[in-house]
């Protein structure tokens, strides 16, 4: 039954509504009051400005809330209907409310440190880094790790930094902050004592110890995989328990407004004990990671499997009856490439600052068109990391010899930070999701994206916009922890489109902007559709389980950088507050 208003959704469904009730309202009413044909609610969110993210009925003054699942969506008044002795009234004052964020790209686990730790994301002050981490110190007993990260020495002055820089603010704790690309890692002289690292010791291929030309020691930065040096460190497997930081990361995600997320984590076990213990307050359509290198058909074969036993023990907890859908091996994730910053993004042409430059795939060509047929074979969509214009066709050569078969979750790109014309057309005939990342785009394109590609090649960077006008399913995400979780930065991103350009911010390529209401769709329901939760979460529609945040304001219209400031006030969880 459409429990809705007239005033909102059609007349012809209004009219169906107002007659079956006034059927039920003859039948077991004698009062005629019409309103108690639909049983109460047990939360009501009334005088608010909601963004619904459902095309069909995009604004609504609130909301009525039974069993974890919402029951009306509309006006004020109707909704006021539905309060009972019992039902929890929550008055908006106003105030916007928003579906619960889908993230469609997040790494919880690497991500943790940041959640428990310090995080120095988007600080451009060396002597900020420091008080910082001082105030974290003041809060961990001697001796115990202090981790996290996000520092970006290229924000701040270009150059690494160094151990005595923590060892000034941070004497009795070992520290070990990863960079925000998870490249590089900065420890202090107490942690590199403790894990016996020295200048001499042996680092896998590719790794490196910064060492001081002057003393000859390590200087506190430890690069690629030079990072194993400190993974049997006394006390850093506890510090790190993976549990417990999915716990913290979810924790962070709820602080945000997030309740579902796209993850790329690959803790199987974690996350269903995490769950088992009730304690799953994001849904997580989680990817099985296969990240570089050539793996066989029977791994895919094995992928499937698991996806089996996850679903039975998923379904064996009945926690689905109750939340809703709350964790799904969705599909495998590929990487062909690496990234702009370091040169190691696959480009059709030369670098514009690096010509020589010639990164090696991380998949090749024929390795990635296998695996996606076997991907195929076995009924899993991919999701393939592809940042260069170069490894964007590659994906898409690939999806096209072996297309998904109907029935199947659409298949992914994830990043796609450069791309040229003709392939955007290629997602829009293979039916390809673009998965992207606003804040990758305004980090960066000032920074050293020109750079990188000249400004010949600039409009073909980032080009949300054009995805949406070719009818191209445009999903929203952080990354994180490589850049900010929170989904009203990434959302003011790709609505003002605003970077550090010769010294100022500004707009650049304004014509690639998005709406507020395209963006907050890409953050919404358009995540809910690459899932097989689709009609269950994404839009705050009568049916679908009640996934809500509320701010502690109303967004100014039009939307302007202030939204990238706004606060959440509280986030639901089929209708359950996860925050605070
Ligand atoms: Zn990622």
């Amino acid at each position: 039954m459409a429990q809705t208003t007239m005033a909102i959704r059609g007349p012809l469904v209004g009219q169906l509504f107002l007659l079956f009730a006034a059927l039920l309202g003859n039948a077991c009413s004698s009062d005629h009051d019409s309103t108690r044909t639909i049983p109460t609610a047990d939360v009501i969110v009334i005088n608010a400005d909601v963004h619904t993210s459902d095309v069909g009925q995009p604004k609504a003054e609130g909301f009525a809330v039974r069993d974890g699942k919402l029951v009306l969506v509309g006006a004020d008044e109707d909704v006021r209907a539905l309060a009972g002795d019992d039902t929890e009234i929550i008055d908006a004052n106003g105030a916007t409310v928003l579906p619960g964020f889908v993230d469609g790209h997040t790494h919880l686990v690497s991500g943790a440190g940041l959640a428990t730790g310090v995080d120095l994301s988007e600080i451009e002050d060396k002597d900020e880094w420091l008080r910082i981490i001082a105030e974290k110190v003041a809060t961990v007993p001697d001796g115990k790790w202090i981790l996290g990260g996000g520092w970006d020495q290229n924000l701040s002055d270009g150059i690494l930094p160094t151990k005595e820089m923590l060892d000034s603010v941070a004497p009795g704790n070992p520290v070990w902050l990863r960079d925000i690309d998870g490249h590089s890692y900065w420890a202090n002289s107490f942690a590199i004592e403790l894990a016996e690292v020295t200048a001499d010791s042996r680092v896998p291929r590719g790794g490196v110890i910064v060492v001081s030309p002057d003393t000859g020691e390590p200087t506190g930065v430890f690069k690629e995989g030079a990072r194993v040096l400190f993974d049997n460190a006394p006390g850093m497997s506890e510090a790190t328990d993976t549990e417990a930081g999915i716990r913290s990361a979810m924790a962070l995600a709820n602080t945000l407004g997030v309740t579902t997320v796209h993850d790329m984590s690959y803790e199987i076990d974690a996350f269903l004990s995490v769950l088992e213990s009730t304690d799953l307050t994001v849904r997580i359509w989680q990817g099985a990671r296969r990240d570089g290198g050539a793996f066989p058909r029977e791994e895919f074969v094995a992928i499937a499997e698991e996806r089996e036993r996850i679903r039975k023990l998923v379904a064996a907890t009945g926690l689905t009856e109750t939340k809703g859908p709350l964790f799904e091996l969705g599909y495998v994730k590929f990487m062909v490439d690496g990234a702009l910053s370091g040169y190691t993004a696959l480009m059709k042409e030369p670098y514009a600052d690096n010509p020589k430059a010639d990164p090696a795939p991380r998949t090749t060509q024929n390795e990635l068109i296998k695996m996606v047929e076997y991907a195929h074979g076995n009924d899993i969509p991919v999701s393939i990391h592809a940042i260069g214009d170069r490894a964007v066709s590659w994906a898409l050569d690939a999806l096209a010899a072996s297309p998904s078969k109907p029935g199947m979750l659409p298949d992914r790109i994830e990043h796609i930070e450069v791309v040229t014309p003709d392939d955007v057309e290629r997602f829009r005939s293979l039916g390809i999701v673009a998965s992207m990342q606003p804040h990758h785009a305004t980090c960066c394109v000032g920074n050293y994206v020109i750079d990188r590609i000249g400004r010949q090649r600039l409009p073909n960077a980032y080009v949300w916009r054009s995805m949406l006008d070719h009818g191209i399913p445009l999903v929203l995400g952080s990354d994180w922890p490589t850049s900010p979780f929170n989904p009203l930065i990434q959302i003011a991103d790709a609505v003002l489109r605003e970077t550090r350009l010769d010294g100022v911010v500004r707009p650049w390529d304004e014509g690639n902007t998005l709406t507020f209401e395209e963006a907050l769709y890409g953050y919404t329901q358009a995540g809910a559709n690459m899932t097989s939760w689709s009609d269950q979460i994404g839009s705050i529609s009568a049916g679908k389980w009640a996934d809500f945040v509320i701010l502690n304001d109303k967004l100014a219209t039009p939307v302007d950088r202030s939204l990238a400031s706004a606060q959440v006030a509280a986030t639901y969880l089929a209708g359950t507050k996860v925050f605070p």
